[in-house]
């Protein structure tokens, strides 16, 4: 097995809000990834005095353990331990209930001789290359599917529309203090044998296919097995550069965070 990541935060001086982590269990055959993104907080108080660096590492980590050590459990059921874990991290001291509370998306996958598991929250994406080199691409489509909605209203009523969408009941869903979110996650498992290696990626790297449509999830693929995670980052910045004001690719931020872990079984 071979593991290449790279990350790169969005502004230079700015806290890296991904995080990734990979893990091969001690004793045991396989492995586990882990990738988050977590969402900016707003200006202004959000109700917690960690942030959402803070939160993105304790909720990976905690994952990534889980994942690792209780291969009986689900992975919806290690999300949903994860969740509680760093809520109980922090519950004492903040404001859990705020609608800002720290949040992430979440990608999850675990794999042995027989299986390969995954599971996605939000809109980080999770790539599966078959031996005969087509790639699925697993994604959680809550928040594309209202984006058409959004592009229906004006533009300053866009984002306060998604945004009451977060966490609420027929919108997109991130994991944030409420592990009941960990049931809401797409879930499924694939043979060992039909997954040669495997791509996660943040959307901040993700927009290399969604927003600038530079090429489809195999191409990125491709990119990524090729050239590497930190190429395939660079081709990001190179056209956001060429791009700043967002006019030919209308984004929410002119860079993002970026994050890519590739796995070669
Ligand atoms: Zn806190």
């Amino acid at each position: 097995m071979r593991v290449h990541s790279a990350t790169q935060p969005g502004t230079p001086g700015r806290p890296n809000e991904d995080f990734a982590a990979t893990a091969v269990p001690a004793g045991g055959v396989g492995g586990a990834l882990v990738l988050l993104d977590g969402v900016t907080a707003p200006a202004g108080d959000f109700g917690c005095r960690h942030g959402v660096a803070w939160f993105a590492a304790g909720l990976g980590g905690a994952l990534l353990e889980l994942a690792a050590s209780r291969r009986h459990v689900p992975l919806a059921g290690c999300l949903d331990l994860a969740i509680s874990r760093t809520a109980d991290g922090h519950g004492t001291t903040c404001d859990l209930s705020h609608p800002r509370t720290p949040q992430a998306t979440v990608v999850c996958s675990r794999w042995d001789d027989d299986t390969v598991e995954y599971l996605v929250l939000s809109d980080s994406a999770l790539l599966l290359r078959a031996p005969d080199g087509a790639v699925r691409a697993v994604l959680d489509p809550r928040l594309d599917e209202l984006r058409p909605a959004a592009r229906r209203l004006p533009m300053e009523r866009r984002a306060g529309f998604l945004e009451g969408l977060r966490n609420a009941e027929g919108g997109f869903f991130t994991a944030a203090a409420d592990p009941a979110v960990a049931a809401l996650a797409v879930t499924g498992s694939a043979p060992r044998a039909a997954v040669r290696s495997l791509a996660a990626v943040t959307d901040g790297l993700g927009r290399w296919v969604e927003t600038f449509r530079l090429g489809g999830w195999p191409e990125l693929f491709t990119l990524l097995t090729d050239e590497g995670p930190a190429a395939a980052i660079a081709r990001v910045r190179a056209a956001e550069a060429a791009d700043p004001d967002g006019v030919a690719f209308p984004r929410g931020k002119a860079s993002d965070d970026a994050t890519a872990i590739v796995v070669e079984l």
